[in-house]
């Protein structure tokens, strides 16, 4: 921060908030009408400290963020899921006038995280914009419901992330009981999934998915989190776009005034400045275009693919028709089915050859387990006829 923005927040903060009329948005809509095109707007971009730590922090943060003009939400954590006791487990209510302060003077709508009832009677009393339920609370339905029951008859946007193990059906479920609630508004976080031992992720993403998500929810908002997928700071760029070529709607970054000195997830905040460096670097594309000499490329190589999908169905059915019959003459002549050392020749081969087209082993492993797999299904039910 430079001399002139350091001197404003710190006549900011002296200030009576009440008489507080700096703000950095010009606005002549209601926090309501904001808050709507913010949440239609492409991309929808949050963010702010993994967690409120002091009022000179989250004020700061606000106002360097809505400097950058390319914030549409605050986010800070005020209560927070810490895996172990002893940890820093958020500043409580207190933090929720921060960031209220926060919002009278940057104009920015703000979010905070919630997982209990009190979290949400708490939240709606400093008229926090939109709110979101953690992936430790969308793994738990007494939770979620419990958070949806105190939404009940509330008019206010609620994200949910998807829960922190690769169970589809409980982030669906956790989206079912706010809309049954009656929640109208409701989108999806994509913060990826634990995983026992160390990976370059601290979540793998586990793109498909988010990408299942989106095929069964077009119309739904689903943004990315990728400080919370990453674990640090280096391969948020990459991450980031990498939802962004999956036509997510936007993102969810942790922010922070002196990232190496923040009391959580130290390691994967970056400063503001930082946030819109990477904005900037960020290579925007749009699921839809006009351009008629595009679609049309495109349009006939999507022929070819559909041609080429076709002829690989095609020939895995003729592969399990052969499978059928090594089961019948297995089966005759009382051999097992699976014989280890022919399936290690196969995958040899296959690796050498994939390594010729481009194909990497770990999907030539997984295309060959799947292919596998299918294959004894098929003798199986041939042997015991
Ligand atoms: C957070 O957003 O700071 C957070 C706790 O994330 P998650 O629920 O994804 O772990
Ligand atoms: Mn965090």
């Amino acid at each position: 921060m430079n001399r002139d923005d350091a001197n404003e927040v710190d006549r900011i903060m002296n200030a009576d908030n009440k008489k507080i009329n700096f703000t950095m948005q010009t606005q002549t809509k209601t926090m309501k009408e904001l808050v709507q095109e913010k949440w239609n707007k492409r991309p929808l971009i949050i963010s702010g400290p993994c967690s409120a730590e002091t009022e000179e922090q989250v004020v700061e943060t606000a106002i360097r963020l809505a400097k950058t003009g390319k914030v549409d939400i605050l986010r800070a954590g005020i209560w927070k899921p810490r895996t172990k006791p002893g940890m820093f487990e958020g500043i409580g209510v207190k933090g929720l006038a921060w960031l209220d302060k926060a919002k009278k003077i940057t104009g920015l709508p703000i979010t905070v995280e919630v997982a209990t009832a009190k979290h949400v009677e708490d939240a709606l009393q400093f008229d926090v914009d939109v709110l979101w339920i953690g992936a430790r609370t969308t793994v738990n339905p007494f939770s979620v419901q419990a958070v949806a029951d105190a939404l009940r008859g509330v008019d206010i946007p609620v994200l949910i992330k998807n829960p922190i193990h690769p169970e589809l059906d409980l982030w669906i479920g956790g989206m079912e009981r706010l809309q049954k609630a009656g929640v109208q508004q409701v989108g999806m976080i994509h913060r990826g999934f634990s995983n026992y031992g160390n990976t370059e992720y601290r979540n793998a993403p586990m793109w498909h998915l988010p990408i299942e998500m989106k095929r069964r929810f077009p119309e739904m908002l689903l943004i990315c989190d990728p400080s919370h997928i990453c674990g640090n700071r280096t391969m948020l760029q990459a991450v980031a776009q990498k939802s962004i070529d999956l036509d997510f709607g936007g993102l969810m970054i942790e922010s922070h005034i002196d990232p190496d000195n923040a009391w959580s997830d130290a390691k994967q905040q970056i400063t503001p400045e930082r946030l819109a460096e990477m904005l900037n670097e960020l290579i925007w594309r749009s699921e839809h275009t006009d351009a008629k000499e595009f679609i049309t490329a495109l349009a006939i190589l999507r022929e070819q693919i559909n041609h080429i999908d076709d002829e690989l169905l095609t020939l895995i059915g003729q592969r399990m028709k052969i499978a059928d019959k090594i089961g019948e003459y297995k089966k005759n002549n009382n051999i097992t089915i699976l014989q280890t050392n022919r399936w290690n020749d196969i995958l040899e081969k296959a690796f050498k050859k994939g390594e010729h087209l481009g194909l990497g082993k770990e999907f030539i492993t997984k295309y060959f387990d799947a292919i596998h797999l299918e294959s004894i299904n098929h003798q199986n039910k041939i042997m015991n006829e």
